[in-house]
């Protein structure tokens, strides 16, 4: 299995180059040149296996230089019950909401509490061993900017990684007290974690440049290093994805809810188009799905792209109660272009050079048609997120998150329109505990407590969900990481973390 650019085909990597490089050097975007299918009788095997099984069946079709071994020893070390809780990583739970069905699959079970975690997990484990067989050997020192999840997820899922380290940036006024406090007590003798006077882009600029300065990549060369990357156009963070939607398919088998062979619907709340891109793959794989529902929140730009084929990120940005998916340019959205084109990557890259040059691009009526026979976009407001939130617990006790409720609400909506009885899996991406502030609003649950902690609290008080034991131990725990710098002084930053002297 090859993995071609998005922006230039003729370019063709293994695996292990395409997870260590991240980006193709002429910035497209890795894809698999082909869709290894899951036969009939394969999908009928992985309804008894467990979700790890069924994760090797997956990824082997993927990495096919990797071995069997090493593909194993990736999944079982990064699925374990100690950090998710259980055997099942990704488990359905379903409600009736206004009279209809909807399984949400929690994908928030791992040790930060969301969806992230399911790559993040394994990441590091795919890029040691993709770095021994592309990377000349070299350790990889992963740079992040972050507004809050990514960095997090990131950094528990690179702790201790032998031939690893990490450093995370964070804009000091930019993420939520919890978001911070999780990052600044991180454990682990690999990391580094320093907040920045400025802002998300400010930071996330100066780590690009870092990153492709030739200099700084010269002296990590000279004391066996070099960059590495950890965000979500990384196909070693796509791919682990794809595992989840095929396993649930399985498990709504196993559950009643679907007869074997038979369509699902499929809803995702979406930023950077990465989770519902997985779950397109697993469809392309010939996972029985009739229809996508990408959900955003009042960043709709997706939901206008979809129903009008016109991607338009010239617009007000909106800062909602769901900031992971307060984007307006959906990286991943690439990478579906690219396959409903046929793979036509001077077609792709047409799009992508409007999109830098326009900030907006038309897709030609073939994609356009291929997209809505497929997809289709719904948005929800800060409104229609509380009120879902607020209902779905009233009528069923079950507590959602600002970015499930944003699926939740365009689920309904759909379901209301169109009749449709397609039984549907919702993507569940964050624990409500993430949310506290918003979700406790959203419940009406009187006057807010100050501190995050005294939040979290007040909201197990009022509903008695679970505070899953990563947020729980938070309390009280004592930063490791105080040091704030200015933009113009991370590279010194990052040197002097890897204890390197310029
Ligand atoms: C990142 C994130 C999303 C958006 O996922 P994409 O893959 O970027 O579309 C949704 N919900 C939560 C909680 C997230 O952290």
């Amino acid at each position: 299995m090859h993995y071609n650019s998005t922006q230039d085909k003729s370019k063709a990597v293994l695996s292990a180059q395409a997870i260590a490089q991240g980006i193709s050097q002429d910035g497209g975007l890795f894809v698999p040149e082909s869709f290894p299918q899951i036969s009939e009788g394969e999908l009928k095997s992985m309804l008894l296996m467990s979700y790890r099984d069924r994760a090797k069946l997956i990824m082997a079709k993927y990495l096919t230089d990797f071995t069997a071994e090493e593909i194993a020893d990736c999944v079982d070390s990064a699925y374990t019950v100690e950090k998710f809780g259980s055997d099942h990583p990704a488990p359905i739970a379903t409600v009736t909401f206004n009279g209809a069905q909807l399984n949400l699959l929690e994908l928030w079970h791992g040790p930060t509490c969301a969806f992230k975690d399911m790559a993040l997990q394994i990441l590091p484990h795919f890029l040691t061993k993709s770095l021994k067989k592309a990377g000349g050997g070299r350790d990889a020192v992963i740079l992040v900017a972050t507004s809050g999840d990514t960095g997090k997820a990131a950094l528990e899922g690179f702790r201790d990684v032998d031939h690893t380290k990490i450093i995370v940036f964070y804009p000091q006024n930019g993420v939520s007290a919890m978001q911070k406090h999780q990052m600044t007590t991180q454990e682990g003798e690999n990391v580094y974690v320093c907040a920045i006077r400025g802002n998300f882009d400010d930071a996330q600029t100066a780590v690009k440049k870092i990153f492709t300065d030739p200099a700084t990549q010269e002296i990590l060369a000279q004391h066996n290093m070099m960059f590495s990357s950890a965000n979500s156009i990384n196909w070693g963070r796509l791919l682990p994805q794809i595992v989840y939607y095929v396993s649930a398919y399985c498990d709504m088998v196993n559950m009643g809810r679907v007869a074997f062979g038979d369509k699902i619907n499929i809803t995702v709340p979406t930023g950077n188009f990465g989770n519902i891109l997985a779950a397109y793959y697993a469809y392309e794989m010939g996972l029985p799905v009739k229809r996508f529902i990408c959900a955003s929140n009042s960043n709709n730009v997706l939901t206008d792209f979809i129903r009008t084929g016109v991607y338009n990120k010239n617009r007000d940005f909106y800062t909602t109660v769901s900031p992971s998916m307060d984007i307006l340019v959906s990286s991943n959205l690439e990478r579906l272009l690219y396959c409903l084109s046929g793979n036509n990557d001077a077609e792709t890259k047409g799009y992508m050079d409007l999109l830098k040059t326009e900030g907006m691009y038309t897709v030609s009526a073939k994609i356009k048609d291929k997209l809505q026979s497929m997809f289709r976009g719904g948005y929800a407001d800060e409104d229609a997120t509380m009120r879902t939130i607020h209902d779905l617990y009233e009528q069923q006790g079950y507590l959602c998150d600002t970015h499930t409720a944003v699926a939740v609400s365009v689920c309904d909506a759909y379901i209301r329109e169109t009749g449709d009885k397609t039984p549907v899996v919702i993507a569940s991406t964050a624990s409500p505990y993430k949310f506290s502030r918003a979700v406790l609003t959203a419940l009406d649950a009187g006057k807010l407590p100050e501190s995050e902690f005294d939040m979290v609290e007040r909201l197990h008080d009022f509903t008695g969900a679970e505070v899953p034991a990563p947020l729980a131990s938070l309390r009280g725990k004592k930063a490791r990481f105080a040091d704030v710098t200015d933009k113009e002084d991370m590279q010194g930053a990052v040197l002097g973390a890897l204890g390197i002297d310029k």
